[in-house]
């Protein structure tokens, strides 16, 4: 399969929907947000280790494909543009809980998030592709390790996902 067709693809959707062109397929782009959850909670119930594929699918999008979307240079402003491609594209309303510079820590919400909003509690966390989807997005554009773990979601019982945030060491390349 040819990743970089797919990552373009995402792109172009996105271009979309930023100038809210109406979408090719006349039913339209969105299908019901449970029919998606149900999918995605069945692909993390076939085995362990698909949490972590997801999570590098995430990544891989928000390495090549959001971050091109991205153009404050602060962590702030580029939180805040993030932020504005989250709901453009629908995964949900991101808000900055924290950052704490000193520890190299952020703490952040995302309300409505489209891989667990409503979701029933299912006992542990789901949005493991939102969270690589912060990882590369930020790694990208930091040109840092960032590592990312929800630790609150609607798939465990909580009105919101949380993800704890780790920027590490400088990366090359
Ligand atoms: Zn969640």
């Amino acid at each position: 399969m040819n990743k970089n067709l797919l990552m373009k693809k995402i792109g172009e959707n996105i271009d979309n929907l930023i100038q809210n062109n109406p979408p090719k397929r006349s039913l339209g782009d969105l299908i019901p947000l449970s029919i998606f959850q149900a999918v995605r909670i069945g692909i993390l119930t076939t085995g362990c280790g698909i949490e972590a594929i997801i999570y590098n699918i995430g990544k891989d999008i928000g390495k090549n494909v959001i971050s091109n979307y991205i153009n404050g240079n602060s962590l702030n402003e580029i939180l805040k543009d993030f932020a504005e491609i989250l709901k453009k594209a629908k995964i949900g309303k991101l808000e900055i809980e924290k950052i704490n510079e000193k520890e190299n820590e952020i703490i952040l919400i995302l309300k409505e998030c489209v891989s667990c909003y409503n979701a029933p509690n299912v006992g542990t966390t789901l949005c493991h592709f939102e969270a690589g989807l912060i990882s590369g997005t930020l790694e990208k554009l930091l040109k840092r390790k960032v590592k990312v773990i929800e630790t609150k979601c609607c798939g465990k019982g909580d009105e919101y996902c949380e993800f704890y945030v780790k920027i590490g060491e400088k990366i090359y390349w």
